[in-house]
């Protein structure tokens, strides 16, 4: 997406159904994150250190974060999981409308780390 987007959701129902299918995602996301963090402490309870498995899974939580950070399931701001969205096409991520206009500066000029 190249230009600014909002996406506003008026029907409490319509809104209901949103949050809870972004929760779905975000709990899945948890979920995975957790494991590899859990997998990465297990890591260094064994000598000698594995430091090739260890990057391994640090490459894998970072491509985890990859996938949420750029979706509208969250703000790029605040996290918060159940507003309405604004995209931002400089740093291809999405904002709940509170942060935006309080941030607009910060979140116009912010980089995109996505690739
Ligand atoms: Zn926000």
């Amino acid at each position: 997406m190249k230009l600014k987007r909002e996406i506003s959701i008026k029907s409490p129902r319509l809104r209901a159904i949103r949050n809870n299918l972004r929760e779905i995602l975000y709990l899945e996301w948890d979920k995975r994150s957790r494991a590899i963090i859990h997998a990465k402490s297990d890591l260094l309870d064994i000598k000698p250190f594995q430091e090739e498995k260890f990057d391994e899974l640090q490459e894998k939580l970072g491509e985890n974060d990859i996938i949420i950070m750029p979706s509208i399931i969250v703000c790029g701001w605040c996290h918060h999981r159940d507003k309405d969205a604004i995209y931002n096409p400089s740093n291809r991520q999405w904002f709940c409308p509170d942060c935006y206009n309080e941030h607009k500066e910060e979140i116009l000029n912010a980089e995109s780390y996505i690739y």
